[in-house]
This record gives C-alpha cells, structure tokens and sequence, in this order.
C-alpha cells in the first residue's frame, strides 16, 4: 500500500501496492515499460477512482517547471506535474495570462485536463480547451506528441483523455495577453427571474456564477467576474434583476469566513486573483465535503433549476453549497460540451456519502430528460449504459484507447466500468 493512500477529500482511498515518483522521462518511460498497471496521480482532487490503479501509480510532483514561453505563438509549454497556481504566477509575471481557471488553483493542470475541468463563461471552454500539444509516453513506452495541427480529430479525442492514453509528460497551452479583472457579488436572486433572463445574467460579465443552498426558490449570491479596460469605468446598480449589491466580501456558503475567498467589492486585480472563487494561499476547505457535478445543454437551464428545485426538500439538508456556471461548447470527444454549450449545476456535499448515494440516482432521473452528464472527476451513480449513450464519439474513443493502450495497462476499475 502507499503512504497517505487517499484523494484530497479522504472519501477515495487507492487500491494500487506502489507509488512512484520519476525524475526524468526516460525514468517513466522504463516504469510504463515494467509495470502491468499503471496510472498517473495528480494533485488527487478527483472524488472517484479515476485515478487508481490496480498495481502502481505515478505521481509526476518532479516535473513541476514551465518548459518554455513562445511569444510568437503565444503557448507555454509545461512539465505535467505543473498546478495552476504557481503557472499562473509565473505566466502574470511574463505578461500572459490564461483563458480561464476552476474554482481553485491547487490542482494540476494535467489532471485538470483529463476530466474536462471547467470553469465559468459563455464564451470560454473547459480548461482543456486551452491545450494544442501534448506528450505522452504510451503503452509501449515510447515518447509521442500530438498537436491540434498535426493530428486534428485524434487530437480532439485525446485531449480529455480520462488518464486512458497513458502518461502526459508535457502539455502546451494557449495563453492570452495577462489582463485586469474586478468582482462584484449580487446576493437574493429570485429563481423565477432566470425564466426569462438566464442569459441576461450569465452573459453580463466574462465570468459569472450563481450560488444557491436550495433552500428558498433563489439564488444566495451571484459572482460577476469581469475584465476591466483601462479607462471603461463600470457603473454597477444597485439591484439587478431582484437581487441586491453585497457592500462586504462574501463565501459562497453563509456564515463563512471570506478570508480565503478571492478579493470582491469591485477591487481591481490581476486575472488569476479573481478568476479562482479562493486564493491560491489558502486551503480552499478541510476536505470535509463530497462533490457532483452535472452538465446540461444551455437551453435546458431553467428546466433544470426546476428539476433540482422539486427534489428541495431532500437536497438541502444534505448540501453545504451549489454551484452554476456556463462552458462554451467545444471539440473534446469526452468533453460534457462537445458540440453543445452547456450550464453546469455543481453540488458541494456534506460528507455523508450514504445519503448522497442514495439520493443521486433521483437527481439523475430528474434530470434525465434533459441529457445530464455527469463531471468525470465527482461522484455519480448513472448507470454506465445510459452515460455511454450520451456521448457519441465514444466509440471513436474507445478505438483510440485500444490503439494507444492495446492491452489496457491504464485501464482501471473506473474505465472498465464507465468507458
Ligand atoms: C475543492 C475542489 C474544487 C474543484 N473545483 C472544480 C472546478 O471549479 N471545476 C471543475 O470542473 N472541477 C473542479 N474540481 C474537480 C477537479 O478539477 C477534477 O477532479 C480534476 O481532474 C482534478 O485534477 P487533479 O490534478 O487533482 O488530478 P487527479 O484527480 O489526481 O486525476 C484526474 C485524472 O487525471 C489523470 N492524470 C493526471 N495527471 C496525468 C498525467 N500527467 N497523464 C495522464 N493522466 C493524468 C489521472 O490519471 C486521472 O484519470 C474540484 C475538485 C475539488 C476537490
């Protein structure tokens, strides 16, 4: 067994005997050539087993250095162990910055990538978006790189590879000019008013989302994150739509402390200081919290919210917060938006997972009819059969797996069972 053999949020513990920590890729390159089973850990922030392996894990926490900026071409190539936090320093500090980010900057930018991690924007797609290069060594151990350019669709299923292609060594990102941002917090959204203006609301800042605790037909507190250009002043109201100005920072989840929250009141900051809800400096929270995450095409939102809304009385009681963002659609076989703009209700809850077992299924009949899928990184209980109908370049993957990995060496329980 590993040493500390457990995910970030303790509720997955790892079956694999061996973790191993390569210095070079020639030292992994030998690993995936000796190992039966194989998979490689990230900063562990998943809340299932996608990361397991039946015999070894690789953890990649020495391949923490951006490779190389290209100005020209406006990437940055990274090692994969590299997290979103100190990338994103650096990147400010080069004048770059990145199209978007999660709700924290602790996990690994490889890891984020595998599961289609998304942050929020009607206009920006998951993290995994930003990638047009990767370098695995695959099954065989041999060292390939895919590009967007070079290799098209096989790109586009590889990119948000479940950890199934074998081991990313290198990624390289899209980045953008580093910009300004400001966050301002609404609070008291009355429910009703998203039937008629959701896309008012989600589409007023570059980055927006609505929080709410199910309690009350409404929504708590509803985060603007917006760029700011030198010499647009913005005029805020008062009230919109219903809900009201918050004059003090805010947590998402009432009666917290807004220490580790991100800076708000409007108060002008670099982009990766107000993109991520908390401060790369502090441990968002204890660990003590499950998370779900469900993705349903944009037009569906309302429908949805009413969904949820109906099951209150049993989805309060166990929940401490959730969460709604918008993700562009995009071209990632395995992406939750391929080809499909979707809005994603998040569930951060309490760590009762009896309860929350239980309780899953009716959430995933309630939304059914709307085609929800499941976060690839958090807990679900669809049964395997129903989310393989929903994602239709399944089959293209599975052939890419089987071209990549024939005899399954990055194979675990969870792919076998899901995939
Ligand atoms: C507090 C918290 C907040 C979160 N916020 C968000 C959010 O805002 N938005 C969102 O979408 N999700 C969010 N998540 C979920 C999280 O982003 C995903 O689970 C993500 O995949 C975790 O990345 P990780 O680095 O911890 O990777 P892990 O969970 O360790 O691994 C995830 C997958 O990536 C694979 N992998 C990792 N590195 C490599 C590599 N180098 N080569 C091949 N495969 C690799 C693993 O094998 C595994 O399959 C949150 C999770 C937590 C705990």
């Amino acid at each position: 067994m590993i040493e500390n053999q457990s995910n970030w949020a303790g509720n997955y513990t790892y079956s694999a005997a061996r973790l191993h920590r390569p210095e070079t890729v020639e030292q992994v390159q030998e690993l995936v050539i000796h190992c039966r089973k194989l998979k490689v850990l990230g900063a562990r922030h998943s809340f299932n087993g996608i990361a397991d392996s039946p015999e070894a894990l690789i953890s990649l926490e020495h391949f923490d250095q951006v490779a190389a900026l290209d100005r020209a071409r406006r990437t940055v190539t990274v090692e994969a162990g590299v997290r979103y936090g100190p990338l994103c320093r650096h990147l400010n500090r080069e004048g770059y910055a990145l199209h978007n980010l999660a709700s924290l900057p602790h996990i690994s930018v490889a890891g984020a990538c595998a599961t289609a991690t998304h942050g929020s924007g009607d206009r920006n797609g998951n993290l995994a978006t930003a990638v047009s290069a990767m370098e695995i060594v695959t099954a065989d151990g041999e060292v390939v790189v895919l590009s967007r350019e070079g290799h098209g669709e096989q790109f586009q299923g590889a990119v948000v590879g479940l950890g199934g292609l074998g081991v990313v060594t290198k990624l390289t990102l899209d980045i953008l000019p580093a910009f300004d941002m400001r966050q301002d917090v609404y609070e008291n959204l009355p429910l009703a008013q998203l039937e008629d203006h959701f896309d008012d609301v989600v589409s007023s800042a570059y980055s927006v989302s609505l929080f709410t605790d199910w309690r009350s037909a409404r929504f708590n507190q509803v985060w603007f994150k917006r760029r700011v250009t030198d010499g647009a002043p913005v005029e805020l109201e008062p009230e919109l739509f219903g809900a009201t100005l918050a004059t003090s920072q805010r947590h998402p989840i009432a009666g917290l402390s807004a220490a580790n929250c991100t800076e708000q009141l409007g108060i002008r900051g670099p982009w990766h200081e107000r993109l991520p809800h908390f401060r790369l400096d502090y441990t968002p929270s204890s660990g003590e919290e499950l998370q779900t995450e469900y993705f349903v095409p944009r037009q569906h939102a309302f429908a949805a919210f009413r969904a949820i809304e109906r099951l209150r009385e049993h989805v309060a009681p166990l929940l401490q917060i959730s969460e709604v963002r918008t993700i562009a659609a995009d071209n990632l076989w395995m992406s939750p938006c391929y080809k499909q703009a979707c809005v994603s209700i998040h569930f951060t809850w309490k760590k009762n997972w009896p309860a929350v077992r239980a309780l899953l299924p009716v959430i995933e009949e309630q939304l059914a009819p709307l085609n929800a899928r499941p976060h690839w990184g958090k807990l679900f209980t669809m049964p395997p059969a129903r989310l393989q109908s929903l994602y239709e370049r399944l089959p293209d993957f599975r052939q890419l797996l089987r071209s990549y990995d024939p005899q399954g060496k990055f194979r675990n329980a969870f792919l076998d069972t899901t995939i």
